[in-house]
């Protein structure tokens, strides 16, 4: 695909051709039982440019049907052949990144350069889940000469996978890979603002060698078809990753099928910068941490923790960083994209309206914005809030949207105290030179997972997830593919 001639096209005509509107069940596209369609909209511009099913309990039937189906055949394929079709996948998703990338960027609203990250990114999770495909390994348990003691490895059976809209496809290929190389079959509901990558991996993996009706979506909203999915009680595991109360309506529904499920829930996650740090080096570390996907990032890096000594030299350094960076339609490849959609940059803007009438006042930023080059769209401003109060909520509450909260820490124990001082427990961001301290903080922050002088530095190989709030189970690493494993023991008398 020609990106600048695709982008030229689009512009002209408002949508794009090919893309799917149906569900994906059974290995063909599948209209909805129910004939419902509904709209997704491009959030640079704040127009809807295609169609697709709304999904129904119906719909989810067909899919888990077809996944149980599925399920006998695929859980005894062996295992190399399962990693031979999910490395085929993986070089698919690469020879077609471009196409992908374009239909990322313009669903979700993210930069293009970014969507071509997140690319890269699912066919790495292929890759990475093909390899591990036939390393799944057993015990024997030593029960005595006369005994044979052994482990079967079994994959659980049908999974569920509820997809956020903030990283469709990366998430999407996180979750659905290791489950698929375990031996799972999979149904998947993606978000109801960003359906379509989800649907196009569905196809491409078909085309990678995948039986009929071990990749299922269905699309619609969370009450009409991701509800019926998470409740279905051929569903023997939940994938979910979303906001918190969702999540725990998830788990409830889950509880009463005894299934199992990993929660990938929100996050207020902390960057640290002591005073000894590289500033230049951490000041572009908070750009990434809240600033990538206008902030609409589960683990953004949203409360900026400073040491007093350094405070006023960090903070220079992030502002001056802000005012470059450059607000558009993120098929531009502009630095700060879309909200993804007109309820969500509602709710941003609510929240921080509210902290402005408590009498917060924004040091950059603030408001809600739109396109300078085509004035639509539902952008946000970059903002900051300065030596912000520990119980404020613009430091207790995540907001989801390009809002940093700074909090002033006097030494590292008072860093680390406020660290810690949120319900969430998901990442956290170390900046120092200190490599004791990195370490100390690294055991005494409650997180899922630490950056040190690097945030987000890691990739597919490092387990992800988080604590209290921010949910329990982790994805990506090898940690991941138990998730859609389960342990038979037998013993046998032998002689
Ligand atoms: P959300 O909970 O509204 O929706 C997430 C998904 O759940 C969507 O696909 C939605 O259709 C579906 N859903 C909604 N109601 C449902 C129901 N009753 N049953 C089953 N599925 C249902 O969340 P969101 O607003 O789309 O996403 C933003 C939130 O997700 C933020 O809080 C963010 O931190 C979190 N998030 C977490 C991670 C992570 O890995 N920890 C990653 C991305 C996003």
């Amino acid at each position: 695909m020609n990106t600048d001639a695709a982008i030229r096209d689009y512009f002209a005509a408002g949508t794009l051709p090919a893309l799917p509107s149906d569900h994906f069940i059974a290995g063909r596209w599948a209209a909805p039982v129910a004939g419902a369609r509904m709209e997704t909209f491009d959030p640079g511009l704040g127009r809807a440019y295609h169609a697709f099913a709304a999904g129904t309990e119906e719909d989810v039937e067909r899919a888990v049907t077809a996944a149980h189906a599925a399920q006998g055949a695929w859980g005894r394929t062996k295992a190399s052949e399962r990693g031979a079709i999910l490395t085929r996948a993986a070089a698919l998703l690469r020879a077609e990144a471009a196409r992908f990338a374009f239909v990322e960027s313009l669903d979700s609203g993210k930069p293009l350069q970014e969507a071509e990250g997140d690319v890269g990114g699912a066919a790495r999770a292929f890759e990475y889940y093909a390899g591990a495909a036939d390393k799944i390994e057993g015990e024997t348990y030593p029960i005595g000469d006369a005994y044979l003691g052994y482990s079967r490895i079994e994959p659980v059976g049908v999974t569920a996978h509820i997809i956020p809209w903030n990283f469709p496809l990366s998430t999407a290929a996180r979750g659905i890979a290791p489950a698929l190389a375990a031996g799972c079959t999979v149904v998947a509901k993606p978000a109801e603002t960003t359906p379509l990558t989800m649907l196009m991996l569905a196809e491409l993996l078909t085309r990678a060698g995948l039986p009929d009706g071990v990749l299922n979506v269905v699309t619609g909203t969370g009450a009409e078809a991701g509800a019926p999915l998470v409740a279905h009680p051929r569903v023997r595991h939940v994938t979910f990753t979303g906001s918190v109360p969702t999540g725990q309506g998830v788990m409830q529904a889950a509880a009463r099928n005894v299934a199992s499920v990993v929660l990938e829930l929100g996050g207020k996650s902390p960057l640290v910068v002591l005073k000894d740090a590289d500033l230049d080096d951490a000041a572009d570390g908070v750009i990434g941490a809240i600033y990538e996907n206008a902030g609409q990032v589960c683990s953004a890096g949203s409360r900026l923790i400073v040491e007093r000594a350094v405070h006023g030299a960090v903070v220079e350094r992030v502002v001056e960083r802000v005012k470059a960076l450059r607000m558009g339609h993120g098929l531009r490849r502009t630095t700060l994209g879309p909200l993804n959609s007109a309820p969500h940059a509602a709710r941003v803007a609510a929240k921080v309206d509210a902290a402005k009438a408590r009498g917060l006042a924004p040091l950059v930023g603030g408001a809600a914005a739109t396109d300078p080059e085509t004035d639509a769209g539902w952008f946000f401003e970059a903002t900051i809030f300065d030596d912000v109060a520990e119980s404020d909520p613009v430091v207790q509450d995540e907001i989801f949207g390009p809002v940093l909260a700074v909090q002033v820490a006097e030494d590292v124990d008072h860093a680390t105290a406020l660290a810690n001082g949120t319900d969430y427990a998901l990442v956290a961001g170390i900046y120092t030179r200190d490599f004791a301290a990195a370490h100390r903080m690294a055991r005494d922050i409650d997180a899922g997972q630490v950056f040190i002088n690097e945030y987000f530095a890691g990739g597919i190989e490092v387990p992800f997830g988080g604590n209290r709030h921010s949910g329990f189970g982790r994805e990506k690493g090898l940690a991941a593919v138990h998730n859609y494993l389960r342990v038979k023991s037998v013993a046998a008398k032998i002689g």
